[in-house]
């Protein structure tokens, strides 16, 4: 089902958000609804997978290795697309194994992903040239998913993303950062429209050397707002789970909170304090991730 066919069949609506900015901005948003694309593999992720799943499919390869966290919609991912595509997926999860695997994981084995837990110091050595030679020790052959898809070939999964709507119709793009893969797709795939990055991670200094590491060029016009991660990846407050909760109210759009109920928290209170100019046209990704809010307490959102 994860062949090209797959991916030029994909239906993404686009949805005009309900205006709470007064009209003389005369401003628009529209969301692409990437989370309503498949009833398990929704959002961004699956762009990113793609052409790794395509390599592993058309080599000798057939198993395919990966790295994330205990909630990480990467995993989840993987293992679905894999189980999907018939191939293997090995999955290294940060951290000790749990007394209780959180549902992400349950995800991931229920999809067949073989879990290796590993510690944190050790972590922090996936990318080693030592630790690729352990892999090849244990498992022979392999395509190798960095964490996040972050890679040139993750953002040219991700170009495919504006296959689903028209840039002539906007003057801004808006995603949620997380590795930047994402965003360096969008901004790769860009003409006139200027991308707007929202990181919903604290500090996380080094976006230009990471789209320079995607081969991304500077010729093309795109911004990093930093000021609503909202204490840092997973951290919520009152306020960003009211605006959901209003958010859906209003529009009938689930957010997730680690990703992008940030980023459209970001994209009102920027409007609202006249950021952008009269006239725009706003188009927001919604990148997926609500299996994410399975982790809060139940009653919390009203969706
Ligand atoms: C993973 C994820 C992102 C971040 O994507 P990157 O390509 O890593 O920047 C954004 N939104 C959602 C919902 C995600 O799950």
């Amino acid at each position: 089902m994860m062949n090209e066919a797959f991916f030029k069949n994909l239906n993404a609506d686009i949805e005009p958000l309900k205006r709470t900015w007064p009209a003389e901005l005369d401003i628009s948003v529209d969301m692409l609804r990437l989370d309503a694309i498949h009833p398990i593999i929704s959002g961004n992720k699956i762009f990113k997978l793609s052409y790794f799943l395509e390599e592993a499919k058309n080599s000798s390869r057939k198993q395919i290795i990966t790295f994330g966290g205990a909630y990480s919609n990467h995993l989840a991912a993987t293992a679905f697309a894999c189980d999907n595509a018939g191939l293997k997926s090995i999955g290294f999860v940060r951290g000790e194994m749990p007394e209780k695997l959180s549902h992400t994981l349950k995800f991931c084995k229920e999809n067949k992903m073989h879990l290796e837990f590993i510690s944190r110091s050790n972590y922090k050595k996936i990318n080693t040239p030592d630790f690729l030679d352990k892999l090849i020790k244990k498992f022979c052959t392999f395509v190798l998913i960095p964490e996040g898809g972050f890679s040139e070939k993750g953002a040219e999964g991700a170009m495919q993303i504006c296959d689903h709507y028209n840039f002539k119709n906007y003057t801004h793009v808006c995603c949620a950062i997380g590795t930047a893969t994402t965003f360096a797709g969008l901004i790769k795939a860009s003409k006139e429209e200027t991308i707007l990055g929202f990181p919903i991670l604290k500090n996380l200094d080094d976006i230009e050397d990471r789209l320079q590491y995607l081969n991304i060029p500077s010729s093309k016009k795109y911004i990093t707002i930093p000021d609503y991660h909202f204490g840092g990846y997973a951290k919520k407050n009152a306020q960003l789970i009211s605006f959901m909760n209003l958010f859906y109210d209003e529009n009938k759009i689930p957010l997730d909170f680690v990703y992008t109920g940030k980023m459209m928290f970001g994209v009102n209170d920027l409007i609202h304090k006249n950021y952008f100019p009269k006239g725009s046209k706003i188009i927001c990704i919604h990148t997926g991730g609500l299996q994410g809010n399975k982790s809060l307490p139940q009653g919390t959102l009203n969706f």
